[in-house]
Order: structure tokens, then C-alpha cells, then sequence
């Protein structure tokens, strides 16, 4: 199948961290990059940067830590791991499951020089393309519309060969796009998506795995999701001329698998 997964961002940098591996000898670089848009709203995606050679890297790091503005482009990964919480009643650690998301950039990020403010770029600064499949059930509430798309890769990160990775980032559609989402897709639909990366912070409420407690444990997660500006239904998607959803589907059975973003109230 044809693949796409591409992210180009412009905002500030923050948190800048640079570590080496003696082993590959090369360095990677770490950072958010606080990206404004121009509905005002700011978002905070992690950006890691492979495989820099170590003078380049720790130059490029005296730079970022100034917080100037750069230019990214790269593609979303999505690694399924877990996270340890500590619960606050009896002490005892509990492994929750966690889609980790980020920005791989794909060449070294453009620092700009002169002095720019986010919003002189705020009509461009963030744009995602995806090409995908469906792979879950798709969740629908009040126009708003909610699924995962499996992205074959085709960028190499790390040792790992592109044809055994996948990234699986949410998305998620509102008004008439969501509505149009959820009759014409299901599991297995492909689509083609332009959007904008957003990140939002999350306070997730888990059971304590102790057989003994009763507790519950509050952590904070942050998410990433991909607003979706336009949707392109290329195959297996209901193509009637008008459709029918259900606004009170709202199925999560998958949601345990992958980590779900909890539908709170401000979602946008
Ligand atoms: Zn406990």
C-alpha cells in the first residue's frame, strides 16, 4: 500500500536534552516544541531528533537552549509501552499500558536566526498528512468522532526493518467531518488525512493492581492526537450518497489495548 506519514511544525523549542550512545556513536537530540496555530490554540508535541553526529549535537543543544523557533519535519511514531504509578493509599506500583507518541524528525530541525514571534507563523505551522487504515472501532459523540489509524512505516527509526513497524496515532474529526467519519468508516476503511498535530493534558484515573487496596491512582499523561482538516475515503468506506450514525455508539472495547484518551470536557 502507499504510505504517508509526514509532520512539518514551526514554534519554539523548550526542554532541550542531548544523550549519546557510545555504542552507534551518534547522539540524539529531545525537545517540545510549543507550536501556536491560528485558531490560537498552543500544543506541545515531543520532537526527537536520531542518529546526530556528537559536536553537531551539542551545538545544536547550546542553541535550543536559548528557545528560539525552528522549523521540523518529520513523521509520528507510536510505541506501545507501559508506565509504573505509584498508588498514594498503600505504596504499591501498578503498570498501566501507554501509546507513547511522538515527532521523529527526519533531517535535522532548521533553527531560525533572526527573531520571530509564533505567531508570525501561526497560519503553517502545523501540517500532518496520513495515509492509513481503521483499526479500531470508531467512538462518536455529538459530532465528534474518534479512531486509530494503522500507518505502515516508511522511515527507518532505529534497527528496526519499515515493514515490521507500524504507527497507530489517534484521530479525531468534529463537525461535519466527524459526522461524515462516522458513517462511512469502520475497521479496515483507508483513508488519506490532512490535519494539524494537537496535545492535550490529561489526568488518567487507574484501579490499584493490590489485591489488599482499594485505591485509585490519578497520573497525568499527555496526549497526542491529529485534528482532522480533511479526509480523503479512498477504500472499504460507506460511499452512500447520505448516512446514518448512531450518536450514542461510543464503543471502547479497543481502547483497553491501546491506551485511550479519556473524552473529557474541553476536547478542543
Ligand atoms: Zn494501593
Amino acid at each position: 500500500m502507499a504510505r504517508e506519514n509526514s509532520v512539518m511544525l514551526v514554534g519554539r523549542i523548550s526542554n532541550p536534552s542531548v544523550t549519546h550512545s557510545e555504542e552507534t556513536e551518534s547522539s540524539t537530540l529531545t525537545f517540545s516544541l510549543a507550536v501556536l496555530r491560528s485558531n490560537k490554540r498552543i500544543d506541545y508535541p515531543r520532537v526527537a531528533v536520531y542518529g546526530v553526529e556528537k559536536s553537531k549535537a551539542y551545538e545544536l543543544y547550546e542553541q535550543m537552549k536559548r528557545k528560539p523557533m525552528a522549523i521540523v519535519k518529520g513523521v509520528i511514531e507510536t510505541t506501545l509501552c507501559s508506565k509504573t504509578v505509584v498508588c498514594p493509599i498503600c505504596g504499591g506500583k501498578t503498570k498501566v499500558p501507554r501509546l507513547f507518541t511522538r515527532v521523529v524528525a527526519t533531517g535535522i530541525p532548521f533553527v531560525l536566526r533572526e527573531y520571530y514571534t509564533p505567531s508570525d507563523f501561526a497560519e503553517v505551522s502545523n501540517n500532518v498528512k496520513l495515509l492509513g487504515e481503521v483499526c479500531t472501532r470508531l467512538q462518536s459523540r455529538n459530532g465528534c468522532t474518534l479512531y486509530q489509524l494503522n500507518v505502515d512505516r516508511s522511515f527507518r527509526i532505529g534497527n528496526v526493518p519499515d515493514d515490521e513497524r507500524h504507527d497507530r496515532p489517534w484521530i479525531k474529526s468534529f463537525g461535519s467531518i466527524g459526522e461524515e467519519d462516522a458513517w462511512r468508516l469502520s475497521p479496515g476503511s483507508v483513508v488519506y488525512i490532512s490535519g494539524a498535530l494537537q496535545t492535550r493534558h490529561v489526568d488518567r484515573i487507574v484501579k490499584c493492581t493490590n489485591p489488599c487496596c482499594e485505591g485509585e491512582i490519578k497520573y497525568p499523561e499527555l496526549y497526542h492526537e491529529v485534528i482532522t482538516s480533511r479526509v480523503e475515503y479512498l477504500h472499504n468506506c460507506d460511499f452512500a450518497q447520505e448516512g446514518y450514525f448512531d450518536v450514542n455508539d461510543s464503543s471502547d472495547d479497543c481502547f483497553e489495548v491501546f491506551s485511550s484518551p479519556e473524552e473529557s470536557g474541553a476536547m478542543y
